[in-house]
C-alpha cells in the first residue's frame, strides 16, 4: 500500500489563513503591522527566487515587508549598518538575510548582529541556544516546519527512532535538536557514517537534508516509517528531494512529496515568528 502523503502545501495554507486572521485582530487591537525586512546580497538566481516566495507570501497574509538589495561587491561594514538600522527600525520586527552571502562576507558575524529579538530565522546563537536548552525561542524555520508536518498526522516522536541524514546549522542540527526534546531517540549522520543504509533501516522517523537528489531508496526505509524529505534539487529540469519518491512511497508509512513538502512548510513559520516578534 502507498505511503500517505503529508500535504505541506495545504498545511501551510491553513498556517497562513491563520496568520492573516490574527493580523487583522493585531489591527483592530491598536498593534503595530508585523513588518519583515529581507536582506538580498548579490544576485544567485536561487536566492533571488526565495525572496519573492517570501515577499509573496508576507503579502498575501498581510504582512508588511521590504527588501534591501546590495551589490555583490558590498563590504561587511556596509551590510552591519544596514543590519543596525533595521535593528533600530520600528517598522521592522523580523530581519531576514538571505544566505549564502559571497565569500568575502563572514556569515557568522552578520547572523550575530541581527537582535535575537528579530532574528526570525532563529539562526542567531543566542535563539541556537535557547532551543537547545528547550527555553522559548524563535525556532529555525525549516526544522519548525518538520515538526508541524509530524504533528499534523498526529504522530508522537516519544520512544521512537529518528534519523537525521545531514548536520547543517540550519536544517540537520536544529531538527535532531527538537526531535530529541520530543523523547526520540535520535542518530545524525553525515558524510563521515559509515553504514549510513543501516542506520536508516532503523528509522521510524527519518529526516532526509543532504541535498543530494534521490539517494534514499525504498529499500534504505523502515516499513511504515515517517519520512522527512528537505532536499530540494534540480536534476533533469525537474525539482526532486533527497528522497526516490517512488520507491520510498511503497515503503513508508508516510511521506512528504518535493515539491509541496517541508518547502511550504519553511515560509509559512517565518511568517508565524514574524507575526508572533510584532505581537510581543
Ligand atoms: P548542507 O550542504 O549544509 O548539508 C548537507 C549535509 O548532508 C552535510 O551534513 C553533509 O555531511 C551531509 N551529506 C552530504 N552528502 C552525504 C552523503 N552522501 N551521505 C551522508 N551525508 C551526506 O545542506 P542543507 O542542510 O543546507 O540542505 C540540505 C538540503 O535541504 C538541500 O537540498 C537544500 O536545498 C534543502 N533545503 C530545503 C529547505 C526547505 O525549505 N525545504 C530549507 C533548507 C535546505 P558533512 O557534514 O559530513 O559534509
Amino acid at each position: 500500500m502507498p505511503a500517505q502523503i503529508i500535504d505541506g502545501k495545504r498545511i501551510a495554507q491553513q498556517i497562513r489563513s491563520g496568520l492573516a486572521q490574527k493580523i487583522l485582530e493585531m489591527l483592530a487591537q491598536g498593534k503595530t503591522r508585523p513588518g519583515l525586512a529581507v536582506v538580498l546580497v548579490g544576485d544567485n538566481p536561487a536566492s533571488k527566487l526565495y525572496v519573492s516566495m517570501k515577499q509573496k507570501a508576507c503579502k498575501e497574509v498581510g504582512i508588511y515587508s521590504e527588501e534591501h538589495r546590495l551589490p555583490a561587491e558590498v563590504t561587511q561594514d556596509q551590510l552591519l549598518a544596514l543590519i543596525d538600522e533595521l535593528n533600530g527600525d520600528p517598522k521592522i520586527h523580523g530581519i531576514l538575510v538571505q544566505l549564502p552571502l559571497p565569500a568575502h562576507l563572514d556569515e557568522e558575524e552578520v547572523i550575530m548582529r541581527i537582535h535575537p529579538d528579530k532574528d526570525v530565522d532563529g539562526f542567531n546563537p543566542v535563539n541556537v541556544g535557547k532551543m537547545c536548552i528547550g527555553s522559548r525561542a524563535y525556532l529555525p524555520c525549516t526544522p519548525a516546519g518538520i515538526m508541524k508536518l509530524i504533528d499534523t498526522i498526529n504522530y508522537d516522536p516519544a520512544g521512537k527512532k529518528a534519523v537525521v541524514i545531514g548536520r547543517s546549522n540550519i536544517v540537520g542540527k536544529p531538527i535532531a535538536q527538537l526531535l530529541l526534546q520530543r523523547d526520540a531517540t535520535v542518530t545524525i549522520c553525515h558524510s563521515k557514517t559509515k553504514d549510513l543504509v543501516a542506520e536508516c533501516r532503523q528509522a521510524d522517523i527519518l529526516v532526509a537534508a543532504v541535498g543530494q537528489p534521490e539517494m534514499v531508496k525504498g529499500d534504505w526505509v523502515k516499513p511504515g516509517a515517517v519520512v522527512i524529505d528537505v532536499g530540494i534539487n534540480r536534476r533533469d529540469g525537474k525539482t526532486v528531494g533527497d528522497v526516490e519518491f517512488d520507491s520510498v512511497n511503497e515503503v513508508a508509512g508516510w511521506i512528504t512529496p518535493v515539491p509541496g513538502g517541508v518547502g511550504p512548510m519553511t515560509i509559512a513559520m517565518l511568517l508565524t515568528n514574524t507575526v508572533v516578534a510584532a505581537d510581543k
